[in-house]
């Protein structure tokens, strides 16, 4: 199974973020787009595994309270076959704290994880060819309840993620 731990989002925050894609979208020439229901923001890339349960184990011994989730800027990671186009956090937003003891729980798991510096970002297109500049955008906040383990599976046309258990901060 492929496994990552993310935070989804409610409906109102879905109407910005996805407003923001097809914007994005309407100004490249190439690209990946993800649906609506498929933005989120990853917290760790669990990665392939056998079976979900030393993750799920590891995510029921998180504490950490709820927090507001700031975005404030679109940037893109540069790729040779067309760049990841995000949307980025303010420095200092308590993710990277959530996400740092996230990363130990997992690691007790015996869990292998990715040892690259956490970026926090939504993901708004993949191999994106585009004339756009990075910017600042207008704050977004979004009040974080819970943590999702997802499943990641393909299906015809694109990704299918599903909850497996949700950690309630
Ligand atoms: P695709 O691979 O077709 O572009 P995807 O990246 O959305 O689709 P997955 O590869 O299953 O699907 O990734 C699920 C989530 O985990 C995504 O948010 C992705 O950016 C993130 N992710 C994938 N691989 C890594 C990695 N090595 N390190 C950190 N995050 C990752
Ligand atoms: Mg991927």
């Amino acid at each position: 199974m492929r496994l990552f731990s993310a935070v989804l989002f409610d409906e109102a925050t879905l109407d910005v973020i996805s407003s923001y894609r097809d914007q994005l979208h309407d100004a490249s020439s190439r690209g990946r787009f993800p649906k609506r229901d498929n933005l989120h923001l990853t917290l760790e890339f669990q990665g392939e595994i056998d079976n979900p349960s030393s993750a799920i184990r590891a995510l029921s011994r998180l504490e950490f309270k709820p927090f507001d989730l700031v975005m404030d800027r679109i940037g893109f990671f540069h790729r040779p076959d067309g760049d990841t186009w995000w949307i980025g956090v303010e420095a200092d937003n308590p993710v990277m704290v959530l996400q740092a003891r996230l990363h130990r729980l997992f690691m007790e798991e015996g869990l292998s994880l990715e040892k690259r510096k956490y970026v926090p970002h939504i993901t708004l297109g993949r191999n994106v060819v585009t004339d756009a500049p990075a910017c600042h955008i207008a704050k977004l906040s979004f009040h974080v309840t819970s943590v999702s383990l997802m499943l990641s599976e393909r299906e015809d046309g694109g990704m299918r993620y599903t909850s497996l258990y949700d950690r309630d901060l």
